[in-house]
């Protein structure tokens, strides 16, 4: 092959892929073999390394990923990026057709109705029919420039069927079923879980490694053919017809709407079937139809007169965030979770949310006292979509990243080119992962159906990172998760509410502290637990009990004795224990047991007055012991204890030879 015939064979090659990809992605059909098409890419390659000259980048081989960058740069938008206002029920969208309707001065509007893809919003540059910029939303004038990136995601064209200047606009997602696979094999591989596809998607794409996007197997579904304006069809209709031409992935499910009643039906019928589809969709783009007629009625500050995103309600409710608390999840990623005010959505209660990370509080610019919009959707955990900014108090305060971790007081840190932050510690998610295995297990808690599988997930979720948090869990809260039907959040939920009410011996075996096994645990018990009535108790009692007090309790040792000092030295673990105790946890009361065993398998008998305590008091001290009180004496009787003036049973127990005894020796053998 020459250098001539050499190129009309890329040219054609890239020719016959490209019009693979067009066929799969936009017209829905396969008309090649994957193993066909990836030899004939093999094939191009091949040719391209060989005739570096003749490499374009809209070819096929240029979506491998490059190498990474060391910032994104940033890319003024031509088009200003728009967000949509809301309607939530029939009535709100029937004010929007009237609204509409009036300022148009006519009855006779028609729209476009579409699903609205919940993913991440991304703006695309072809020059000559050649992508160029690929860009994300940034603050709506400036975004930043993720080309390299989105060249990955096979569904985007690197060339259109016709050499056009064009923008469009369109929305990067991860597919259910890919987010599932994805979850499951980082899960194996110890690492953490996807929140939802939409994190999964903007995470990727905003990574500066484009490998990163490779391997999250993105997709991207176009809608809007922004500029220039010569090129925008007269309709909403036809615009989408027009990206499909153009070699656009576009969403096949968009309809056209005669009017109002049809918009209506459409968002009905897609409030029912909206779960089957592999992407997720949390709403409908309804537009006017007519060009002319959206620039006619322009925009407002943010948003355009002409659509709306018609949500469905019940998933969504308005509550106060009360707080906003940083989890540590099992990697040491710090997740910003809302405590909200309790509200009802879709059928039950939920007080938390997720914030996902620093910049997503920004975003929404979410301060502490807002009135926010929650909303579960699909099966993620809820998150908050909008705060209400009218609503807002005088003293609604804005969150701060803190500085320091809660648990282990390392630096929190924002490594670079991350959305998140994570702990400095790197042994912090693992260890709090551990503690909390242990503080739920049958020797702690004893929380029947939370298991580390279970706790993993939590955590991953941000929905607990330490061990009070599990008791405020709610079946709202832990509904939205995989592996959570309805039954078994509801079980989970009551298995918590039963461990809420604990023995001491176990509540100070869950703490984890180190030296401090069941055993030990039992022996503290058993020397403190008298006093100790409640968990206030716990902590004044072994803030101002000597380590040598404790030492000297016989099996615990002055190793144990001096980590549990220790232990309650920390103010986060007094804070823990607060906590616990504000959650409703309690100290069960025990029935006595025998604290040793001194005076195992004796039975003693009393007989005559006591002087230095009562008969009662006496038979107490017995039980403890690991002894027998009976009330009658019989050959089986080891010890008859006589006070003064005995009665009848110390005449018995001499018929019977059993030795008898007086207060004082008794004293002694009781005594320590
Ligand atoms: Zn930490």
């Amino acid at each position: 092959m020459n250098k001539k015939q050499a190129k009309e064979r890329i040219e054609k090659l890239k020719k016959v892929i490209r019009e693979a990809r067009y066929a799969y992605h936009v017209l829905d059909k396969s008309i090649m073999p994957d193993s066909a098409l990836d030899s004939l890419k093999h094939e191009l390659f091949e040719l391209e390394q060989k005739y570096p000259e003749f490499i374009t980048p809209d070819s096929p081989t240029q979506r491998i990923a490059g190498k990474p960058l060391k910032e994104f740069k940033k890319v003024r938008h031509i088009v200003p990026q728009w967000s949509f206002n809301d309607a939530f029920n029939e009535q709100e969208i029937k004010e929007f057709d009237e609204r509409i309707k009036r300022e148009l001065n006519t009855n006779n509007v028609d729209y476009t109705a579409e699903l609205k893809i919940d993913g991440m919003h991304i703006i695309l540059t072809y020059k000559k029919g050649i992508f160029t910029t690929g860009a994300t939303r940034g603050d709506g004038k400036v975004g930043e420039d993720v080309t390299q990136n989105l060249k990955t995601i096979e569904s985007i064209p690197l060339r259109l069927r016709k050499d056009l200047d064009v923008v469009v606009e369109g929305e990067v997602y991860m597919k259910k079923s890919v987010f599932r696979k994805l979850n499951e094999q980082r899960e194996k591989k110890g690492e953490p879980p996807f929140a939802n596809p939409r994190n999964a998607a903007a995470g990727g794409i905003r990574q500066l490694d484009p490998k990163v996007a490779v391997e999250r197997h993105l997709d991207c579904f176009i809608y809007d053919l922004s500029w220039p304006e010569k090129e925008i069809p007269k309709t909403q209709f036809e615009e989408l017809n027009k990206l499909k031409a153009l070699g656009f992935k576009v969403n096949k499910n968009f309809r056209y709407c005669r009017d109002i009643k049809e918009v209506i039906e459409y968002w009905k019928e897609w409030r029912e079937k909206r779960e089957k589809e592999d992407y997720w969709i949390d709403g409908v783009v309804v537009k006017l139809n007519r060009r002319e007629y959206q620039n006619k009625l322009g925009y407002t500050g943010k948003a355009p007169r002409w659509a709306i995103a018609f949500k469905w309600p019940g998933k969504q409710a308005t509550t106060i965030l009360k707080d906003i608390l940083v989890q540590i999840g099992r990697t040491g990623k710090v997740t910003p979770v809302a405590v909200l005010k309790p509200v009802n959505l879709a059928g039950t209660v939920v007080t938390r949310a997720t914030l996902h990370n620093a910049d997503e509080i920004e975003r929404l610019d979410a301060r502490i006292g807002d009135t926010v919009i929650v909303e579960k959707a699909g099966d993620v955990i809820p998150h908050i979509v909008k705060v209400i900014k009218e609503l807002r108090p005088k003293n609604a305060k804005v969150f701060k990243m803190p500085d320091k971790c809660p648990i282990c007081h390392h630096k929190i840190i924002r490594p670079e080119g991350e959305v998140a932050h994570y702990c400095s510690n790197k042994n912090c998610g693992a260890r709090q992962r551990n503690r909390l295995y242990y503080f739920v297990s049958k020797k702690g808690f004893d929380i029947q159906g939370l298991g580390p599988k279970i706790v993993d997930q939590l955590m991953d979720a941000g929905l607990i990172s330490q061990a009070p948090d599990i008791f405020f869990l709610k079946e709202g809260d832990l509904q939205p998760l995989e592996r959570f039907a309805e039954k078994s959040a509801s079980n989970l939920v009551e298995a918590i509410e039963k461990a809420k009410n604990i023995t001491l011996g176990r509540l100070i075996t869950a703490l984890g502290i180190k030296y401090v096994g069941e055993e030990t645990a039992e022996l503290i018990k058993n020397h403190f637990g008298q006093k100790i009535k409640n968990i206030s108790d716990l902590i004044n009692l072994f803030q101002e009990v000597s380590q040598q007090e404790i030492e000297e309790i016989e099996g615990v040792g002055p190793k144990a004795a001096k980590e549990i000092k220790n232990w309650f030295s920390h103010k986060s673990n007094i804070e823990l224990l607060k906590k616990l105790e504000k959650a409703g946890v309690v100290i069960k009361k025990e029935k006595k047991e025998a604290i040793s065993e001194k005076l195992k398998g004796k039975i003693f008998v009393f007989t005559g007055e006591l002087e230095s305590m009562s008969r009662d008091k006496a038979k107490e001290r017995v039980k403890e012991l690991g002894g027998k009180a009976t009330n009658s004496v019989s050959r089986k009787t080891d010890f008859v204890v006589a006070g003064k003036n005995p009665g009848s049973k110390f005449q018995r127990a001499k018929k019977l030879g059993v030795k008898i005894i007086g207060e004082k020796e008794f004293l002694e053998m009781i005594s320590h």
